[in-house]
């Protein structure tokens, strides 16, 4: 008899059928930005009316259920996580996975516009490291790139999660023509402050206005120009995510490279995504995914979602195939980064 005890005991780890162990979980608690950063969004941007939002008591309920399935990471994104109402909610909440030691590691990306609100309190919440996106140190050219962010007020921001504690990590896309002549000097101020930083490459995700291979910036141009200038030493340091890592000599700091264009990552990715309105996605580069949201409303025990967990881990796809296509100029997955939480 399959009793309901047995219903509700989860079934182990996630492991997905290439072996890989589903342990990290990024969650996009909306798709709403105070920024329209231009390889993100376009300007005028259609979001998700808000009555199809989880709430912040689903978004709880949905990451304990991964947390009760071995997941030690969790990653806070968006969109910009921090404009959602009342968010600290949330970290507040999750902070008992902390507690407990089901969970390593509670963190966030944030554009850093609202950390000199929140940076305190999510360090009392049990945060230790941040991402925050930086592209250029310039605040000209941080209006150009964001259209509506203020430089000034993001180094507000950095200073204060500094203040507060978080280690900070800056991440910077690299843009051609934009802040590719920038990037020696975003390496000496992110490790003159301590703080790694990571380049992105642009990912061919969603309609922007304009055109993404006049972005496209490949990092092994960059890692080849910095060179001239540093001396980089690849070293095996990780933090969980898909970054590669060398230390420069010059200013003993680390620098990660995030290369979905040029270089295949997927053979260790142990992440899935989770959007705002609890829809899984298996690969931030491939178009399918599993609805949790009618599972999880469908009753108040975790049974049908462990089981819709299951089966959508099930379908986790070996990798992305990104290719910026000139002629065709359509971006190789329609949903934005922002959908589905970079
Ligand atoms: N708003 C927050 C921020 O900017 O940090 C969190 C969400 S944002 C989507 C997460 C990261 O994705 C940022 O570092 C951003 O630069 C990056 N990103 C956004 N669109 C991208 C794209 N098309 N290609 C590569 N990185 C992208
Ligand atoms: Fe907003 Fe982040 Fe996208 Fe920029 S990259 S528009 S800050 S979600």
């Amino acid at each position: 008899m399959a009793t309901d005890q047995a219903l509700h005991m989860p079934a182990g780890e996630l492991i997905d059928p290439f072996g890989r162990h589903v342990s990290y979980l990024r969650v996009s608690v909306t798709d709403r930005c105070d920024f329209r950063c231009v390889y993100c969004m376009s300007e005028h941007m259609t979001f998700l009316p808000k009555r199809d939002l989880l709430t912040l008591e689903e978004l709880d309920r949905l990451c304990s259920a991964f947390v009760d399935r071995g997941v030690r990471k969790l990653r806070i994104t968006g969109g910009e996580p921090l404009v959602r109402k009342n968010i600290l909610w949330l970290f507040e909440a999750l902070s008992r996975h902390l507690k407990s030691g089901a969970l390593e590691e509670l963190t966030l990306t944030t554009n850093g516009s609202q950390l000199p609100k929140y940076a305190q309190a999510l360090a009392d919440c049990g945060v230790r490291r941040i991402n925050v996106s930086l592209d250029t140190l310039d605040p000209e050219t941080f209006r150009r790139i964001t259209r509506w962010g203020d430089f000034a007020n993001v180094m507000q921001g950095i200073e204060a999660a500094e203040k507060a504690g978080l280690q900070v990590k800056i991440n910077a896309v690299a843009l051609k023509d934009v802040n590719e002549h920038e990037i020696a000097n975003l390496v000496r101020f992110a490790h003159g402050r301590g703080a790694d930083l990571t380049l992105i490459e642009t990912m061919p995700l969603g309609d922007i206005d304009g055109d993404r291979t006049d972005q496209y910036l490949p990092l092994s141009i960059v890692r080849a120009r910095l060179m001239d200038t540093f001396t980089l030493r690849d070293i095996p340091y990780r933090t969980g995510g898909p970054a590669r890592y060398v230390e420069v000599q010059e200013t003993g700091g680390r620098l990660g490279f995030i290369t979905p264009m040029t270089h295949n990552f997927c053979e260790s990715c142990n992440r899935v995504r989770l959007t705002c309105t609890g829809t899984l996605y298996m690969c931030l580069g491939q178009e399918d995914a599993a609805d949790l949201r009618t599972p999880l409303r469908a009753s108040s025990d975790d049974a049908l979602l462990q089981t819709a967990i299951d089966e959508a881990i099930s379908r986790k796809p070996k990798g992305h195939d990104f290719v910026i296509d000139r002629r065709s100029k359509r971006p190789a997955v329609q949903r934005h980064m922002s959908v589905t939480g970079g």
